[in-house]
């Protein structure tokens, strides 16, 4: 039996792995609970799962849980996160909570020596740099991803050695936007940039495909975890979203992972790694139905996202954390309708302009550069 934490359970990633957990009752027992706002939903599942530990983001959500629960370890907002990072009885944490939030009960799990299945890609983007340096001081701590296309590197790295590989290649559905121009861009609403066309996801993670800082952390987060210079990290727009991501070799093949656009596959392997186990929560992929499929070059000057995030993954240091806070901020002021749909690009990268990047020796430098630059952000646009 393992023991699974999930942070994030009341989220898109969250539901995904409960339904994997369901069809495997044998295999995993839920140790662990955290939700934020949606109070409702984990009382339903703290019934189903019946977990020892929960965390909750309101005073109101705690309430009712404590009223519901009494025998239940409860615990609240950003401090509960980091409490349910440090369980002993953790097996497997799976960190699925939306945004950099969740660095520190990352940070606790390596300190624990724990597996983390990585969902939360801020959280590597803003601390890559501390958390490698972490993992080398914890070596029995280890990160599987569960990011479809990080996790189909992951695959595909196995079939050769590192020193081979000549560069990774991470494919993008191109998002709501695919094929449009600036012009085109400047009057989106919200509601346009929720609707994606492949996967169903969170808010703030399908705000950022439709912008491609998605795909951008994603490049950080794929230099962060497997080693690779930035130059050797290409985006391809695949609109399909069967072939996850490819690693080509110096001998120029490429080997690829395929699959349905299905994130309880990724989650599943996080959860079994080694072992590929048949589930009824996987969905199958047929590729006579698929047909066809594409790639394309990315569309770098309308989509600035992800030219931004080369950028700063170059100058590095503090960089990529400003570059997450400030995109989710960003995303924030946008769905709050404060700010139009381009002017994510501009925040960005004047709080790129604005800032000097400064090496990462410890957590606080990160946390650190990432307040700073929400409350630039905040004081500059969000009135
Ligand atoms: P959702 O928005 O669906 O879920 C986010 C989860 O985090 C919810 O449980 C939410 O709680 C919780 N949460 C939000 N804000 C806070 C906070 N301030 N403190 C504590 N908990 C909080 O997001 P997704 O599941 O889509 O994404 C989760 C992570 O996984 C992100 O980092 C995303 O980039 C990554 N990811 C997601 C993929 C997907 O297919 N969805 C694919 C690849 C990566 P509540 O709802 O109760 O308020
Ligand atoms: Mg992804």
């Amino acid at each position: 039996m393992k023991n699974i934490t999930i942070l994030g359970s009341t989220g898109s990633i969250g539901t995904n792995a409960l339904e994997v957990i369901r069809q495997k009752r044998d295999e995993f027992n839920v140790v662990a609970l955290s939700g934020h706002t949606n109070y409702k939903l984990i009382i339903e599942q703290i019934e189903e799962f019946n977990p020892k530990y929960v965390s909750i983001g309101t005073e109101e959500g705690f309430k009712a849980i404590k009223e519901k629960f009494p025998e239940i370890k409860l615990f609240l907002g950003r401090e509960g996160l980091k409490q349910l990072g440090q369980l002993e009885e953790t097996d497997i944490i799976l960190t699925a909570v939306s945004g950099v939030i969740g660095i520190e009960a990352t940070v606790e799990a390596i300190k624990k020596g724990k597996r983390i299945a990585l969902a939360n890609k801020e959280t590597m983007v803003a601390g890559g740099v501390y958390i490698r340096k972490l993992l080398k001081e914890y070596p029995k701590a280890e990160i599987i991803p569960v990011d479809s296309e990080h996790s189909a590197l992951f695959q595909s790295l196995s079939a050769g050695k590192r020193k081979d590989v000549k560069n990774l290649i991470i494919t993008a559905s191109g998002g709501s936007f695919r094929g449009k121009k600036r012009e085109e861009l400047k009057d989106i609403t919200v509601a346009d940039a929720l609707k994606h066309p492949k996967w169903s996801m969170g808010k703030k993670i399908t705000i950022d495909s439709s912008t491609l800082v998605n795909k951008g952390l994603e490049v950080i987060e794929a230099h962060e975890l497997f080693g690779i210079d930035y130059d050797r990290i290409k985006v391809a727009v695949h609109p399909q979203s069967i072939v996850h991501s490819l690693v080509e070799y110096n001998d120029n093949a490429m080997i690829a992972q395929l699959g349905a656009t299905d994130m309880k596959l990724p989650i599943q392997l996080a959860f079994t790694y080694p072992e590929r186990e048949e589930s009824k929560a996987l969905d199958v992929l047929d590729l006579m139905r698929v047909g066809a499929l594409t790639f394309e070059e990315p569309d770098m000057e309308t989509f600035k996202g992800l030219p931004l995030a080369y950028k700063a993954g170059k100058i590095g240091g503090t960089m990529t954390a400003v570059f997450n806070a400030a995109n989710e901020v960003a995303v924030e002021l946008f769905m709050k309708e404060k700010i139009k749909f381009l002017e994510i690009y501009d925040i960005i990268e004047k709080a790129m302009e604005n800032h000097i990047p400064e090496e990462v020796k410890d957590l606080e430098t990160i946390l650190k550069a990432d307040q700073n630059t929400r409350n630039w952000v905040y004081e500059k646009y969000g009135k």
